[in-house]
């Protein structure tokens, strides 16, 4: 200790830190390392769950029972007469079994609520369930798509817009759906190398790096939200938008690691900014959405602009899931750019989607996706497979069905407990406001100085602490890994801790670790200026 040399680490990248300071934490035999730099939730939805295995067993039987001769382990597909009898049957013969009810629940929700036919929904389930057929339509299994539209409409806050007005694709979560995107921009030459990218910052770290890549080699211009501000995007930062030059621009809503959502006011610019811009592209990764109060998307106030990705890793406790939607709106501008494309490019295109149909033109963007993530020649095999859907479908009736939002105060219960104990430990006041979400937090080193030892000590820790370094010492002597806001674009130095992956008390720890770390530099600040 005391001597050790953390200098050295301050040029890895991102992830190559990352693993560095999880090696440094776990270096003690005779301590826990608290990895608080995981985004990965640990808790999940387990209800949805049981459903899934239940309706699995079920359909298993009808498979079986589908075929007169039936050898073992041979089974058909299943059959549609009497499915909803014999699924009443099950229900009624399995109600004691957590999951079940449930499962019967759901179907009359469809049927009551949604008022979408429940054979066409239970025979979707049962087939999907058994992964029996290539998944078809590929975008998306119909019942599934429009149960989905219905969850994603209220949960990202959008009101006044029909069911009919949106498509789906769904994917195998938001990271495909960011690497299908970006990839079918470019082959539809709707961002082309050179162009300039707009990116809401602190942003999670991968996406700083794609539009870098060497397929894309797009120009970023960084909007960067304030920490004054609540770190909210100040005004002046939203209107370099009205920048012409500026052809998208891409954010996380609400945001991470800051994780705030973006503001009323915030969204009012933005809807002036697009009456301006009418051609501005909006990617809006809204995947913590869910765990906000009262969330309204980007894509509720300008749809026809904007491309919303949602993925069901973190809400539902789901990422080894792999599930997510892309939405777009019928009247799309992807869809216009297309169509207002040169001759030559919209000719070098119709070759591409050639094999599709012989009006390739004619193909909307949202089916380009689908195509261009399976090198458009395997077409035939694309679209998420048919049992991730059903599990997608029963998460977000879960979510839909639970009327007093049990689970959802729930879940973020947790995530703002967590904080509240967190900042409790460390001696420092919870921060306060309406727009946070709380799955992340970070912890702003100069503050958090000032608050707990005065200006002059806050000042002489910027001037003589590099917080890399500070991190590794965190890591090294007390097993908590953080890590710097400086990965995910933040300025200021600070540290991210997600509150998703630990339990509370590890919390209590991580603040604790940190209050001590903080006295002893102190008490280092103190002999250094007495001597002088
Ligand atoms: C965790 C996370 C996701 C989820 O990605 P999946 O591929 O769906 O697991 C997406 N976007 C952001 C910003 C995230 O932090």
């Amino acid at each position: 200790m005391g001597n050790v040399d953390y200098s050295k680490y301050s040029k890895l990248s991102p992830f190559e830190l990352k693993d560095k300071l999880i090696e440094l934490a776990q270096s003690r035999t005779d301590r826990m390392m608290l990895n608080a730099g995981r985004g990965n939730p640990n808790f999940l939805a387990t209800v949805p769950r049981r459903a899934f295995f239940q309706l699995g067993l079920f359909s298993a039987t009808e498979s079986e029972f589908s075929f007169s001769y039936m050898p073992e382990g041979l089974g058909g597909f299943p059959r549609s007469e009497g499915l909803q009898s014999r699924f009443d049957h099950f229900i009624l013969e399995n109600r004691d079994k957590p999951g079940v009810v449930f499962l019967g629940k759901a179907i009359s929700y469809v049927r009551d609520q949604l008022g979408l036919d429940p054979d066409a929904f239970l025979l979707e389930m049962v087939e999907g369930v058994l992964g029996c057929n290539y998944p078809v339509p590929d975008r998306m299994l119909r019942v599934s798509e429009t149960i989905i539209k219905e969850y994603v409409l209220r949960e990202m806050g959008v009101q006044g817009m029909a069911k009919e007005s949106l498509d789906l694709f769904a994917v195998e979560g938001g990271t495909a759906a960011m690497a299908y995107i970006f990839n079918s921009l470019k082959e539809n030459k709707i961002i082309e190398k050179g162009d300039r990218i707009a990116i809401g910052t602190p942003i999670f770290t991968p996406y700083l790096e794609i539009p870098k890549l060497n397929d894309y080699q797009l120009e970023e211009v960084l909007i960067q939200a304030d920490a004054n501000l609540g770190w909210q995007y100040p005004e002046s930062e939203l209107r370099k938008l009205e920048d012409p030059s500026i052809k998208a621009f891409f954010l996380v809503n609400p945001s991470n690691p800051p994780s705030v959502k973006m503001s009323d006011e915030g969204l009012e610019i933005l809807a002036d900014i697009v009456k301006k811009r009418p051609d501005l592209i909006i990617l809006t990764d809204d995947v913590y959405g869910t765990f906000a109060d009262n969330f309204k998307s980007l894509f509720a106030i300008c749809p026809d602009n904007t491309i919303l990705v949602y993925s069901f890793s973190k809400y539902f406790g789901a990422t080894g899931w792999r599930l997510g939607v892309i939405a777009l709106s019928n009247n799309n501008i992807l869809d216009h750019k297309i169509a207002a494309l040169s001759k030559k490019d919209k000719k070098e295109l119709e070759e591409r989607y050639s094999s599709l149909t012989t009006e390739p033109a004619n193909i909307k963007f949202i089916d380009r996706l689908v195509a261009d993530s399976r090198n458009v020649a395997l077409n035939h095999t694309a679209g998420l497979s048919t049992p991730q859907q059903v599990q997608m479908v029963l998460f977000a009736l879960f979510n839909m069905m639970d009327s007093r939002q049990n689970y959802k105060e729930a879940v973020k219960s947790v995530v703002r407990d967590r904080d509240a104990t967190l900042y409790r430990q460390l001696g420092v006041d919870v921060p306060q406001d309406p727009n946070a979400v709380d799955y992340y937090t970070l912890i702003n080193l100069e503050n958090t100085s000032r608050i707990l030892y005065g200006d002059e000590f806050a000042d002489w820790v910027i001037k003589n602490k590099n917080p890399t370094e500070l991190l590794f010492r965190v890591a090294d002597e007390t097993g908590v890994v953080l890590l710097p806001g400086s990965g995910f674009g933040v300025s200021h130095p600070s540290a991210r801790a997600s509150l998703a992956n630990l339990n509370e008390y590890q919390y209590a720890a991580i603040g604790n670790s940190l209050r001590k770390f903080a006295e002893e530099t102190y008490r280092e600040y103190q002999q250094v200026t007495k001597k002088k």
